[in-house]
């Protein structure tokens, strides 16, 4: 690509970032003009959602806590009618993906603004994509009102990730760097943004696998996270996007792991396609190859290792295949049957990264 030659749309989402920051919600709400904020999480995080209800007083219509992955459209569309039944006027999610997750398709049916209080680092805040799950296929969906308005990150809301999914949830965002810096619609501000991103979060997980509460590292890999966002949302992705929605979808597997697993065999796939964008890659990575450096830092953060060991069955591969050529991505690389084969062999097996 001639570096003079591109396109850049910067997001338009306002964006708190600090530790302490949930304190400032009340002000942020007042900016929106909200006066019937609903608050959003998944079970798991309700007393999160209780708090900020107890916070905010009588601008709180309510919270609703029944996130879960992937978005399935019947539990989207339990939660607008309660949204309705409550007259709310703004959304305001707290948690990781999932929860930002429900605010998005809220807003999509119903045109509310949402304030996104991110818990891990998944990057959906800061994009205008919706993933919708129905009937085990994923779709993706962009809308102006999926972009949430505003986001607060507050680092202290991260120091209680555990470790393993601080790890996973980082890797996820890793991949949208990495993606975002081999993009069709590449640009120059979102490479810079990318290489920054990859290189804030992998000198920051080793820390925070070993010591989660580690002020300094875990906003390094919030504020890496928060870059990796930008480039999720402002560059096309490719294969490695297309082959986790497919493995989402089809196989109910849990999405930052299935991220982490699939990363170092799509970057390897890829590399002989974007030799320039893998070579910054490597060099975020402090690494000479990109998908050997991810591969070991994989190890380096004991996550999973193979699609086998999150759940999908072996004889899920051909049906992987057939539904990653279905509708493909863009990809720098042309997409085969057995080169893809080979690749999600690989990846179910645990085996390492095609050389
Ligand atoms: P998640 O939101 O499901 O969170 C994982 C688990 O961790 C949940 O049980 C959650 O309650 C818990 N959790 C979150 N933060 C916590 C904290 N600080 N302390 C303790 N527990 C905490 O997982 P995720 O990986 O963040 O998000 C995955 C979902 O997000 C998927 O559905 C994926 O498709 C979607 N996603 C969408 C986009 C987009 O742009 N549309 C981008 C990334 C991810």
């Amino acid at each position: 690509m001639n570096q003079h030659d591109f396109i850049y749309e910067a997001l338009p989402t306002r964006v708190v970032f600090g530790d302490g920051t949930l304190a400032k919600l009340p002000a942020e709400l007042e900016r929106l003009g909200a006066l019937r904020a609903l608050v959003l999480s998944t079970p798991g995080q309700a007393a999160s959602a209780e708090n900020i209800a107890e916070q905010l007083g009588s601008i709180c219509a309510g919270t609703y806590s029944q996130a879960v992955m992937h978005t399935p459209v019947d539990v989207s569309e339990k939660a607008v009618q309660h949204v309705q039944k409550l007259e709310a006027d703004c959304l305001v999610a707290i948690g990781g993906g999932s929860t930002t997750g429900l605010g998005k398709a809220i807003a999509l049916r119903t045109g509310l603004p949402q304030i996104v209080i991110p818990t891990t680092y998944a990057g959906s805040e800061m994009t205008s994509i919706l993933g919708e799950t129905r009937d085990g296929v994923k779709t993706t969906t962009r809308h102006p009102n999926i972009q949430p308005k505003i986001v607060i990150y507050d680092v202290g809301l991260t120091l209680g990730l555990p470790a393993a999914i601080s790890a996973t949830s980082g890797l996820n965002a890793m991949a949208h760097a990495i993606e975002g810096l081999y993009a069709q619609d590449r640009n120059p501000v979102i490479s810079l943004m990318a290489e920054e991103g990859i290189a804030a979060l992998a000198r920051a997980l080793p820390t925070i696998i070993h010591t989660p509460t580690d002020q300094k590292a875990r906003s390094d890999a919030l504020y890496g996270a928060w870059l990796c966002g930008i480039c999720l949302g402002s560059a096309g992705m490719a294969l490695h996007h297309k082959l986790c929605h497919v493995l989402g979808g089809a196989f109910d597997l849990p999405h930052a792991e299935t991220h982490a697993v699939m990363l170092p065999h799509t970057v390897a796939y890829n590399t002989p396609g974007a030799p320039e964008a893998m070579v910054r890659a490597a060099r975020a990575l402090g690494s000479d190859n990109a998908a050997k450096g991810l591969w070991s830092l994989n190890a380096q953060l004991h996550v999973p290792s193979s699609l086998r060991e999150l759940g999908m069955p072996e004889a899920g591969i051909d049906l992987a295949v057939q539904l990653a050529l279905k509708n493909p991505y863009w990809n720098p690389r042309p997409l085969g049957e057995d080169g893809l084969r080979g690749l999600l062999r690989r990846a179910w097996a645990g085996e390492a990264p095609a050389a």
